[in-house]
């Protein structure tokens, strides 16, 4: 079969040779000729138009001109030489100038011979100047064949160093379109490409190498990106669909006494339009047959707890067992706390267990586990542990899920011959866009409203040079009996620094305030003193709590109105959000302070624009993910997401709307490929199914 010669090895490409490819194969992840063709530039020259020199504008990217060389003088700075070249056209004069390679540019440039010139200028003291520009003599340039927009390969360092230039990459590219006779198969159906205008393969191939046209070039890139992204969400449609039907779970078909009882005449407050919508999806889930794997979305505040209480109902009543893990030991205690204040008229055993739990209660929390006795169990990841055998447990739900990896959910599964429902509850808002590629597989409800009465968060940005004030408003703030947290910044590499940071706040915070008491808590405190300190603010002994970020996940402390940033512009927007979620859970107002100096990047000055303007979670995380792309994203790494070739998940956010639709639609309508028109999409997702990379058969 002639698909077999894009797999030929890289080292046969007439040019390559042993050392070549195993650069290629080091540097670039290239190993066969198919590799190589989804090798894709990731800029492009304009060289489709010529400037006059008057037409040069400040910022402007890589330019070319047409001139001569008039006089060129070494001019003395600092260290060494440089060397300017006088450069003019018909409309004015410009500066060529060198700092390296003086001798051979002085010998071999003509004065008063046309060249063309090609670089980036600068503008300095009323005139531009070009350092180091390509240049060719007019007469050579004509000779030359060459396409409008020249394409720029990645490199490194090591591939510059041994000689393999932008220009030898083109060469090879060239080489390899000669041997494959440029090929390729379509790998999109004719219903898609005739519905969408797409290029063919081969054409978007072509064109994204040697691009004939600006416009050939965008309709080149489309296509690639729609590929790209198609066959993802296509395989995570597919993914999902198989799971459904592959993965028997539990039918809960009763809806009981403990769920009609708890909904009839002991929930404490009327549920919101949105948190009844999530627990009717959820319903559906667990009574659809298939296994629930859904992950719950909603801001901190949002009111997952009662959610996931509510379906634990529906396990207990259909006599199924359930748990509920948390990331902490203070936050499965207060769960704990909470579930069984709810739960206090129903007949309804909840336990926990946590890495503090004794022996001796450990040992009857296995056995009442066994024989069915408990009906709830509550935990960190002790849970987790073999010796924790359920007798039947119907749902899992995991608290806070970006603590747990997916390794952790995989263990929970294996708890049961069949595997328990499982409900992810996360408060990290992941962007719709992303959530959309990368859980796909999962199902996902979202919480995208707040009980009633809740009043903002006040935010505001205030600089260091005004912290007497902001140390006066905290006064205030407890002398009406409020609480206040002082958090400061975490980071690993310089732990140390940071320790420091901390105690001197502290120590400051103690002065400044005598007559308060403070609570502190930091990562390297044992966990034992941590819950012990945690615990007097809990309790409102103390007024402040001086802490790091070990403090963002999940603590409630309603009577905590006060959140003060330290070094605000040292955190990312997703956890600033978090942290501010600590306060604003009690009847009064309540209010978060931005500290910082008075240096601050763009980006940070975004970040504090975007967190005083507003308290919705996943507005915060589209700007999130513009800033700082998808890689940093809490779970993206493992994602795969990052790999793409061709498509940016925030910049092609339309065209990865428009794959996942046209995905969908195909599926519905055709959900195992079988029609005659499919057929190349059947082939092309069997041939993914096998291989890891995407590209390595989209071709
Ligand atoms: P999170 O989504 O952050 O886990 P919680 O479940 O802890 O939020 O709920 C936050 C607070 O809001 C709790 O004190 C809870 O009792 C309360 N709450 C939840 N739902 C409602 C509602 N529908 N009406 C009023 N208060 C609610
Ligand atoms: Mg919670």
């Amino acid at each position: 079969m002639k698909v077999n010669i894009l797999q030929t090895p890289i080292d046969y490409l007439k040019g390559v040779g042993p050392n070549r490819a195993d650069l290629f194969r080091k540097e670039l992840g290239i190993h066969t000729y198919q590799d190589l063709v989804n090798f894709f530039p990731n800029r492009y020259l304009d060289k489709t138009r010529f400037y006059k020199i008057n037409e040069l504008q400040r910022n402007s990217s890589e330019v070319q001109v047409v001139g001569k060389i008039t006089n060129i003088k070494s001019v003395a700075q600092k260290r060494g030489n440089r060397l300017v070249a006088d450069f003019v056209d018909d409309t004015g004069k410009m500066e060529l100038v060198w700092f390296r390679g003086q001798k051979w540019i002085r010998e071999n440039l003509k004065i008063n011979v046309p060249y063309v010139i090609f670089g980036k200028t600068n503008w300095f003291n009323g005139v531009f100047s070009m350092p180091h520009p390509e240049m060719e003599p007019v007469e050579e340039y004509k000779k030359q064949l060459r396409t409008a927009m020249q394409p720029v390969y990645p490199s490194t360092e090591k591939l510059a160093k041994s000689g393999i230039t932008n220009r030898v990459v083109n060469k090879l590219i060239q080489q390899l379109f000669v041997e494959t006779k440029g090929e390729f198969y379509e790998t999109l159906s004719t219903e898609l490409t005739t519905e969408l205008k797409l290029l063919r393969k081969a054409d978007a191939v072509f064109n994204i190498h040697f691009p004939q046209s600006q416009e050939l070039l965008s309709r080149a890139q489309f296509r690639l990106k729609f590929e790209e992204l198609f066959y993802i969400q296509l395989q995570l449609l597919i993914k999902n669909m198989l799971q459904k039907q592959k993965i028997k779970g539990f039918v809960f078909e009763e809806i009981g006494q403990n769920f009609s009882e708890f909904y009839k005449n002991h929930l404490p407050f009327e549920l919101t339009g949105a948190q009844k919508r999530v627990i009717k999806e959820i319903r559906a889930d667990l009574g659809s047959g298939a296994q629930m794997n859904r992950l719950l979305q909603g801001d901190v505040g949002s009111g997952k707890t009662i959610v996931a209480l509510m379906s634990m109902f529906i396990a207990l009543d259909n006599d199924f067992q359930a748990c509920l893990m948390a990331p902490t030991e203070i936050l499965a205690i207060q769960h704990y706390n909470g579930l069984v204040a709810l739960c206090k008229d129903l007949e309804v055993n909840i336990y926990l267990l946590t890495g503090s739990s004794k022996t001796k209660a450990r040992r009857e929390i296995h056995e009442k586990l066994e024989n069915g006795e408990i009906d709830i169990l509550i935990g960190t990841h002790a849970l987790l542990e073999d010796k924790v055998q359920f007798k039947n447990l119907g749902l899992a739900v995991i608290d806070e899920q970006h603590r747990f990896g997916v390794a952790q959910r995989a263990k929970l599964w294996r708890k049961n011959k069949v595997p328990p429902h499982i409900l992810v509850m996360t408060a990290t808002p992941i962007p719709r866009t992303l959530a959309m590629s990368l859980y796909g597989d999962l199902d996902i409800s979202v919480i995208d409203e707040l009980p009633p009465g809740r009043k903002p968060i006040k935010t505001v940005h205030r600089y260091d040079s005004n912290r007497l004030k902001v140390f006066a408003f905290i006064r205030d703030e407890i002398k009406k009996g409020r609480q206040v947290y002082v958090v400061y910044p975490l980071i690993q590499e310089s732990e140390k620094m940071d320790y420091k940071d901390l105690m001197d706040g502290y120590e400051s915070i103690a002065r400044e305030f005598p007559q308060m008491q403070i609570s502190i808590v930091h990562g390297q405190m044992k966990s034992n003193a941590k819950d012990y300190e945690m615990d007097r603010f809990v309790k409102g002994e103390t007024q402040i709590m001086v802490a790091t970020t070990v403090i963002e996940v999940g603590v409630n402390v309603p009577n905590a109105s006060v959140m003060i940033i330290e070094s605000a512009e040292r955190f990312g927007l997703s956890q600033l959000h978090q942290l501010r979620g600590r306060v604003g859970r009690g009847a009064e107002q309540s209010f978060c302070i931005l500290m910082t100096g008075h240096k601050l990047s763009n980006d940070s000055k975004t970040r504090l624009e975007t967190m005083t303007a507003t308290n919705d979670g996943f507005e915060i995380a589209e700007v999130d993910l513009k800033l700082r792309g998808p890689g940093d994203i809490m779970g993206t790494q493992q994602s795969g997401v990052l790999n793409l070739k061709i498509a940016d998940i925030v910049k092609d956010n339309q065209i990865l709307k428009s794959a996942r639709y046209h995905a969908m639609k195909i599926l519905k309508e055709d959900p195992s490929l079988n029609l005659e028109k499919n057929k190349v999409l059947r082939f092309t997702y069997a041939q993914l199914a096998k291989h890891k990379n995407i590209w390595n058969y989209i071709s």
